[in-house]
This record gives structure tokens, C-alpha cells and sequence, in this order.
């Protein structure tokens, strides 16, 4: 392949000699057996990379720094809210990984099955992922932010034959308990997982069911020195799933592959991140997150890099806790969120000035807008590049971003970026799916197949939903949505403005509107519901409920309105987790519909933002968004 003099010719490679470019950066892995085939599209649009490969992601991320650097630190745990830091070197890490192996192994884990993690940010939970897919197990991760409810539909599709999870997770201080969660969640699941598997932190007291439920320490000790060799897969042999939310209440199984994640990952280190062997990389996402899957564990263990694990608040014990890890450990590449950004801007700045950070490269953010005076105010502060990238769950790795790692491109203010080679990216005419190529247009942000290795592989267990849902949404063409609205500018920059579908983004964490409003629509007197996402100032949206009460006689008196208001909440923290939980509950006596019957979301989101709600015409009762401008006042 030619020599890149410019980010431009790259990009231009990637998209009209996919093969030739992808072929290259498959070398960036090992492989058992080299691929015979870049790229399978026979069958669009399901993509199938590296066909005839044989590969293991824990080999690449884990086996294969041992020649070269067994101990450095591979991964360093540290937790503020334990007052605890352990640093786990590559060698440490690949014995830690094989016990764990061996347990699952023990539990009956084989070779296709799922084995549902649901931890919080401890080395353990690491392991657990590492040892999935060193024996060719699927791990499906689900976030310890979420409740019973969510668990239990996860559980259902995922119909794993272990669970692996925690006495408890803690946040801010408060211990959280997961096992009565987990085994509400079980009870509540048609599928009955035949093994869990409990770490014990000490934190919570947990009753353990005889025949089922194992503690890992015991079991460990039993397998401290038992090798457990890598599982040679194909490529497209899937690694994993993750649920992510979408327009319906059912969430959606992302599955992704093996070689094709892989390669990406390894080349977004390079290409992306600029990373080098022996960097130190510190992402404060949760590995319930996609983030957490591809830049806490495998992406800077495959560039052999140490990778830091954190569990606690930006701002506890003070807003100085991440720079003092940044300067006791000399990290390099920082990846946070543009919330967790804002919650540093509002504690005394002195705490950034304290620590010496000149290890860092740069700030990435994403899974979120970063708004520019966010972004400015780290960027002056820290006195480094503050990097916004744009990408999904499904994707697995950034659509939008600047490549540093070929081209040193100045970041835009308020912009994730150009397309990233490999994302054929266009802009698409939502009623008419024609595409707008001149600049400055508004459009769906949208993918032409393939989409290139790394990315969802199809819906787990429903071919067709994944084809439906993301492939049919624009019409004539078999094209990827994101479902998010954008614009690209002259120079090939692109601004995302928002989501076209009912997806809500609280913090960086995505919720379907759909779900919560299906928890809260179980209590007893609820009637109807509706909940929008409204922007807020620190969480970029928050949920907002309008309930309808089937018994709206005793809600003229305040104090049984906030009583129902902290039922339904309570009722959304014990069924999908505080996460979800709506800021406001509003009882209304009718909500806006059209005289259809169809929900005025986009008017009932406008009024609550305060916004003109645009053309009523077709509005069925007009005092019902009256209502709604009352009550947020
Ligand atoms: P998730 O699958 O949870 O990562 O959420 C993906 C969604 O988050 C995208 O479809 C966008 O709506 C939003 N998102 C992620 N990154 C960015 C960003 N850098 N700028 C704007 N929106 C973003």
C-alpha cells in the first residue's frame, strides 16, 4: 500500500481500496491462521471480515506482551471508594485471567455460551471479560447502575449459563448490595442461569444458594496454577454482546465479532489515539458501556498499554482524585465523558492546577454533545488538546474523530470531527434518503454498508430486527442509520445536533424513553404516560415524565402528588435503576396527542425546553401542552 502523506489519502484508501487497507491493519493482530478473505459482503448487509481467520482477542490483548513485556502493568485497579489500588502486571493478569477461565470452565462454560457479567469496576469483572473470550465464551456486560427489571430482560435474552457479579458496587460512599438485585432479576427471568459466581468485597452480606451460587475466592485458590490455553476462533466468531436501548422497550443485543474487532481496536490505538506500547491509558467510563468494552479493557491491552480501572466519583475525596491519578501513574491518553466534564467545572478550580499533568497527550470525550465552552474550559486548564469523537454501541469505535495518529488535524470547537477511515459517512435527506453534499446541510447521519470491522455484526439471536431497524429507515436504499441528526461543513467536519429517534442521552448514559415509560406505566395508578429528554445544563438531557393518574381526584393536594411522583420514581430506581429515573414527574389530565392518536413528542419536549413547539394543526386538544407550559412554569 502507498505511504499516507495526508489524513485525506488515507481516508480516500480505506474507502475505495477496502480490501488493500483493512488487509494492512489485520497484520496490527495475531493471527492462528491468517484470513483468506478481507472482507465477505456477499450478503449485505451482514459483513463478515477476515473470513478464514483463527484468532483469540485475549491472546492479542493479554498472551501476546509476554515475550516482550511481562511485567509492566497491564492493569491497575484503583477504587476511592474502597481506598484501594491494585496494579496487576501482564503476567499477573494472564494467570489471573486462566483461573478465572478455569472456574468458568468448572461452572460449565463451553465454547458459544453467554456468561452475563454484572460487576462493578473491579479487576475481577476484567478477568471475567478476558476469560469469556480466551475460552470462546460470549460475555454480555450489563452496567451495575442498572436494576432488577432491566437485568431480568437481559438475563431472559441473553439466556446465559453463568453469572458472574458482586457482593456490591458503592458510589459516592453508599454501599450498593447486587445480589438481592441479581436474584430478583432471576426470579423475575424465564431463563434460569445453572451458575453464578460471587466475588466477595466484603461490603455486603450475601446469601448464597446451595447448588447455583459459588464464591470465586474458594474456587480461584483451586485453579492458581491450572493453564487454560486460548480457544482459537474464527473471526467472526462473536465476542460478545451488549444490550444497548433503542425506540422500543426491548433492548437491543449488540453483537460484535472477533478478528474484525480486533483489527479495529488495534488500529484505532494507533491511528486514532497515537498510542505506543508502555503508554499508561485512563478511561472513566464503566465497563457496563461501550466505552468501557473497547477503551478500558481491550483496546489499550491490545496496544500494550497499562490500562487503569476506576471505581468512584470525578469529585470524591476532592475534585483533584483523577489528576492525581494522572500524575502518579504518568497517564498519557485520558477518555472521559463532557458530563463528567461539567461537574468538574463547578468545584474550585485549584484542584486542576495541582497536580502535574504534563504526561497527558490529550482529553478525549465523547457519547455525548461537548458543549464549547465545556471543552474550552478543561482545555485551557489542563493546557492539552481536548479531543470530541462521535460514535455508538453498535459501532464499537469512533465514526467521527480526528486522526492524530496520521495527521496532527487541529480538533474543531463543538465539532467530533471528520469520518473516520473505514466509515463510508453521509448525510441523507430524512423523507427523500437523497444525499446532501453540500455543506452546511442538516441531515441523518448515515453509513453505507459495509461498515467496516469492528462494528455490530447483527442484533444477537434477530437478523431481521438489525436489518429493519437499522438498515430499512431511510427510504429506498439499504443504508446504516445512526439516527442522529448532523451537518458537515466545507471543510469535512461534521456537528451532530441530536437524535431523530425517542433516545435520550442522560449523562452520557442512553436510555429509550420507551422503557422507562413502560416502568413507570406498571404502577397502579398510572394511566398513560409519556416521558421526553429535556436539556439540562450539567447531564446534557435529563428524563422528564407527564403521567396521566387513573385516580387524579386526591392530586389537587401538593403533598399526594409528590407522594405519587416519589412512588414512580421509586418504582423506575427498583425496576431499571437510578439512571433512569425521571428529574420530574408531572401528572397532567391529558397528554398532546395528534387527533390520530399519536404522541406530540417532539412539541411536548419543545414546551418543556421551554422552545415554541412548532405546527399544532393537527393537535387534538390544545390545552393539554398548556397544561404542560403550566407546570414547568
Ligand atoms: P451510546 O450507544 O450509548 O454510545 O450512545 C450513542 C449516541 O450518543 C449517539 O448516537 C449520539 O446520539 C450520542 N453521542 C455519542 N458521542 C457523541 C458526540 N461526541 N457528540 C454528540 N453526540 C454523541
Amino acid at each position: 500500500m502507498t505511504a499516507h502523506s495526508t489524513y485525506a489519502d488515507f481516508y480516500r484508501q480505506s474507502i475505495d481500496h477496502r480490501d488493500a487497507f483493512w488487509g494492512e491493519q489485520a497484520k496490527l493482530i495475531d493471527w492462528k491462521t491468517p484470513p483468506q478473505q478481507v472482507c465477505d459482503y456477499s450478503n449485505p448487509p451482514f459483513a463478515k471480515w477476515f473470513v478464514g481467520g483463527t484468532t483469540n482477542l485475549c491472546h492479542n490483548a493479554v498472551d501476546r506482551h509476554l515475550a516482550t513485556r511481562a511485567s509492566q502493568a497491564a492493569l491497575v485497579a484503583i477504587s476511592t471508594e474502597t481506598d484501594t489500588e491494585r496494579s496487576y502486571s501482564f503476567a499477573e493478569l494472564h494467570a489471573e485471567v486462566q483461573r478465572m477461565a478455569a472456574v468458568l470452565q468448572g461452572l460449565g462454560v463451553k465454547k458459544g455460551d453467554r456468561v452475563l457479567i454484572y460487576m462493578p469496576m473491579i479487576a475481577e469483572a476484567a478477568f471475567a471479560m478476558l476469560a469469556c473470550v480466551r475460552i470462546g465464551a460470549l460475555h454480555s456486560v450489563v452496567f451495575g447502575g442498572f436494576a432488577s427489571g432491566s437485568l431480568a430482560s437481559r438475563i431472559e435474552d441473553a439466556e446465559p449459563v453463568a453469572v458472574v457479579s458482586a457482593d456490591a458496587g458503592s458510589r459516592g460512599g453508599k454501599v450498593v448490595p447486587y445480589k438481592p438485585l441479581l436474584d430478583e432479576a432471576i426470579a423475575l427471568s424465564k431463563h434460569k442461569p445453572a451458575a453464578v459466581l460471587m466475588v466477595n468485597r466484603g461490603l455486603a452480606p450475601m446469601h448464597l444458594q446451595p447448588g447455583r451460587d459459588h464464591e470465586w475466592a474458594p474456587l480461584r485458590e483451586q485453579h492458581l496454577n491450572t493453564a487454560v490455553p486460548c480457544e482459537w476462533v474464527e473471526s467472526t466468531h462473536p465476542s460478545y454482546t451488549l444490550y444497548t436501548s433503542g425506540t422500543t422497550g426491548k433492548p437491543k443485543g449488540v453483537q460484535r465479532d472477533t478478528g474484525g474487532y480486533a483489527v479495529a481496536l488495534a488500529a484505532s490505538m494507533k491511528h486514532i489515539f497515537d498510542a505506543k506500547p508502555g503508554e499508561v491509558y485512563f478511561a472513566t467510563s464503566d465497563i457496563g458501556w461501550v466505552v468501557g468494552h473497547s477503551y478500558i479493557i481491550y483496546g489499550p491491552l491490545l496496544a500494550g498499554m497499562t490500562t487503569i480501572l476506576y471505581e468512584g466519583l470525578p469529585i470524591r475525596p476532592d475534585a483533584g482524585v483523577w489528576w492525581s491519578i494522572v500524575e502518579k501513574y504518568q497517564v498519557t491518553h485520558m477518555f472521559s465523558a463532557p458530563t463528567a466534564v461539567r461537574v468538574l467545572k463547578k468545584q474550585d478550580p485549584a484542584f486542576l492546577t495541582q497536580y502535574n499533568v504534563k504526561s497527558l497527550k490529550a482529553l478525549w470525550l465523547a457519547g455525548e454533545p461537548v458543549d464549547e465552552p465545556t471543552a474550552r474550559w478543561i482545555g485551557a486548564a489542563l493546557n492539552i488538546p481536548i479531543i470530541d469523537n462521535y460514535w455508538q454501541t453498535e459501532t464499537g469505535w469512533p465514526i467521527l474523530a480526528v486522526a492524530n495518529g496520521i495527521e496532527a488535524n487541529a480538533a474543531r470547537w463543538g465539532s467530533p470531527g471528520k469520518a473516520v477511515y473505514g466509515y463510508h459517512v453521509k448525510l441523507l435527506d430524512e423523507a427523500t434518503g437523497e444525499e446532501l453534499t453540500g455543506p452546511n446541510q442538516k441531515g441523518v447521519v448515515a453509513i453505507e454498508g459495509p461498515l467496516p470491522p469492528g462494528c455490530m455484526q447483527t442484533v444477537w439471536r434477530d437478523d431481521a430486527r438489525f436489518v429493519n431497524t437499522y438498515w430499512k429507515s431511510i427510504p429506498g436504499r439499504l443504508i446504516y442509520s445512526t439516527f442522529d441528526w448532523g451537518i458537515r461543513d466545507a471543510d469535512g467536519y461534521h456537528f451532530i445536533l441530536g437524535r431523530t429517534d425517542d433516545v435520550i442521552n442522560v449523562a452520557g448514559h442512553r436510555l429509550g424513553t420507551r422503557e422507562i415509560e413502560e416502568s413507570i406505566a406498571s404502577h397502579p395508578n398510572i394511566a398513560e404516560v409519556a416521558v421526553v429528554g429535556v436539556a439540562d445544563s450539567l447531564k446534557g438531557q435529563v428524563a422528564m415524565a407527564f403521567a396521566v393518574a387513573r385516580d387524579a381526584s386526591g392530586l389537587t393536594d401538593d403533598a399526594a402528588r409528590l407522594k405519587l411522583e416519589g412512588e414512580v420514581m421509586k418504582q423506575v430506581d427498583g425496576q431499571l435503576g437510578a439512571v433512569a429515573r425521571p428529574a420530574r414527574v408531572y401528572f397532567v389530565t391529558v397528554l398532546p396527542k395528534t387527533r390520530s392518536g399519536k404522541l406530540l413528542r417532539r412539541a411536548l419536549q419543545a414546551v418543556a425546553e421551554r422552545r415554541d413547539p412548532g405546527d399544532l394543526t393537527t393537535m387534538e386538544d390544545p390545552a393539554a401542552l398548556q397544561q404542560v407550559k403550566e407546570l414547568v412554569g
